[in-house]
């Protein structure tokens, strides 16, 4: 079989085990080699701007997937300026010899069910298979519903191993754990533990480098004492 690269674009602000448990669905489900994590710059279907910066968000997303077989990332969009367009991405993998056949873009149903607003739509179809992975909240039932126009191009994840000439979107039905971004932080805004949602390393370097407004647990105490206190 050629090879088949899983791709999950995001903005991981901050990643967390939902994402880890989303790649590996993808990868089960569709015999993908390797799952590439691509952070966006400049999300364009977001109202605000990230709240940690590009490189912290990639530091985060290396840590995560340090030790774990066929995970790699990739600064291709954080190195482009400007708004962060998916067939920009594409364009830069096929430039790198991927046929779209072998291209497997990871998406949770929540994500693609906001697949009408993507630019190039037309274009990006046909650049790169999909992967919709059930997301708590968003059933794939309810993703397919919000996007009839695309209804006649899904398939069950099961038809992928059988021969096709043109591109597909292949549901995955999987759990996935009830985790998003918005939670990290709230709970992060809201000075609780996040070790239940992310490694344990990623916990650490946020800790570590006060991001997300946290206060530094591990030294901030120490730091702030002087001999006289
Ligand atoms: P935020 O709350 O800031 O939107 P998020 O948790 O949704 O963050 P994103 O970076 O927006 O994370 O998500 C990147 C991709 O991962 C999207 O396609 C999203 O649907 C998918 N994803 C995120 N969390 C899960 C999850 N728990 N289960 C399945 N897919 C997920
Ligand atoms: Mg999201």
């Amino acid at each position: 079989m050629t090879r088949r690269l899983g791709i999950l674009g995001g903005t991981f602000d901050p990643v967390h085990f939902g994402h880890l448990d989303a790649a590996a669905a993808a990868q089960s489900a569709l015999a993908l080699h390797d799952v590439l994590f691509v952070p966006s710059h400049d999300p364009p279907h977001r109202p605000d701007a990230p709240h940690a910066t590009g490189v912290q968000r990639l530091a985060l997303v290396t840590l995560a997937i340090n030790g774990v077989n066929a995970r790699r990332v990739s600064d291709v969009e954080l190195r482009r300026n400007g708004p962060s367009y998916t067939a920009d991405t594409l364009r830069a993998l096929h430039a790198e010899g991927w046929a779209p056949m072998q291209l497997f873009f990871i998406l949770g149903a929540d994500a693609f069910a906001e697949i009408a607003t993507w630019r190039e739509l037309p274009f990006v179809l046909d650049a790169t298979n999909f992967a919709v992975i059930a997301r708590p909240g968003t059933t794939i039932e309810t993703a397919v519903t919000r996007t009839p126009e695309l209804q006649r191009r899904t398939q069950p994840a099961s038809a992928a191993s059988h021969p096709s000439d043109s591109t597909g979107i292949f549901l995955v039905e999987a759990a996935t754990r009830d985790i998003s971004s918005t939670l990290i932080r709230q709970r992060l805004a809201a000075g609780q533990p996040i070790d239940d949602l992310v490694p344990a390393t990623v916990a650490r370097h946020i800790a570590a480098h006060r991001l997300y407004n946290t206060e530094d647990v591990l030294h901030g105490h120490e730091d702030n004492k002087t001999e006289d206190d």
